[in-house]
């Protein structure tokens, strides 16, 4: 019997939302971009953590997505981020929300994964990433022309991983729910809802509406059932438990500790693009019939 290689594994998401036609190749790129700046991290032996802050910044400058620059904009036409990072070694978290001119919140996120709080919050999240030496801009750098003209509704991102250390990550980034009233908060910076990591357990990442997601503590309910089953179907269970209880679609993907990943959603497609040693291509699909298509012997 041979002893199993290494195991590394990379997965990424654009949002569980309807693609528009006009959208789906710049996603599908996007999301191929993000995952190889993540996947070269884990394979020179960096960590999980570093890996999904590398991708998730491709994915923040990309404008075709709702995550740092070209984030979807508030109702007074403002662009407010959130963005959070776990490291599953050690169950730190960082979160941001409501940040205000932060080129990179998933990097603020991750200078503040070392310290003791674990969620900082408009001016004092600004100030957080002013002192530590993060990238600042005015906050109108932030919104691109297409989000200007058309307010168009897209969607935001997040990534999770193992690297070859065994440890696992989780990450989320987005400028929230277009048009929501200034100083909304949704699921992604919030540790249960949007997001979970824990070594030996699982890591997740959720994208979609925000309130369902917070109200259904989906990434808990996640955490709590993969031990029992695959991540498709923790991510299937307690997707369409949420729309049942409480309403609201969403998607979500992730990565188990022995490097299987998963990825679902209850919306019309979502975006991703995976890896893991020993595929020999990464894998980008809109919709999971591609997927299940691409499966087929
Ligand atoms: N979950 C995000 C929020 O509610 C939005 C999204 O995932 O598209 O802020």
């Amino acid at each position: 019997m041979t002893e199993p290689g290494p195991r590394w594994a990379i997965i990424v998401h654009g949002g569980a939302h309807e693609t528009p036609p006009g959208k789906i190749a710049a996603s599908r790129a996007g999301c191929l971009a993000a995952l190889t700046a993540g996947r070269r991290v884990l394979e020179g032996g960096g960590t999980a953590v570093e890996a999904v802050e590398a991708a998730i910044r491709v994915l923040e400058d990309d404008p075709t997505f709702n995550a740092g620059y070209g984030s979807a904009l508030t109702a007074d036409g403002t662009v407010e981020t959130d963005s959070a990072l776990m490291d599953g070694s050690t169950l730190e978290v960082g979160a941001v929300a409501g940040l205000v001119g932060g080129r990179h919140p998933v990097s603020v996120a991750r200078r503040l994964l070392r310290e003791k709080e674990i969620l900082l919050t408009g001016e004092g999240a600004h100030r957080f990433a002013a002192t530590h030496g993060a990238e600042l801009c005015a906050p109108e750098e932030m919104i691109s022309p297409e989000q200007r003209e058309a307010f168009e509704s897209h969607d935001t991102v997040g990534c999770v991983a193992l690297d070859l250390h065994g440890h696992l990550a989780a990450g989320t980034s987005t400028g929230g729910l277009t048009g929501q009233p200034a100083g909304r908060v949704g699921d992604s910076p919030l540790v249960g809802c949007g997001f979970y990591a824990e070594d030996g357990v699982g890591a997740i990442a959720l994208t979609g509406e925000g309130e369902s997601l917070a109200r259904w503590m989906t990434a808990a309910r996640f955490i709590q059932r993969l031990p029992r089953t695959t991540p498709d179907d923790a991510l299937r269970t307690v997707l369409e438990e949420m729309g049942e209880r409480v309403g609201g679609t969403g998607g979500g993907i992730a990565v188990t500790p022995d490097g299987q990943v998963g990825w679902w959603y209850t919306s019309h497609d979502m975006p991703v693009a995976y890896m893991h040693a020993g595929l020999t291509e990464p894998r980008v699909y809109l919709k999971k019939t591609e997927e299940q298509a691409n499966d087929q012997p």
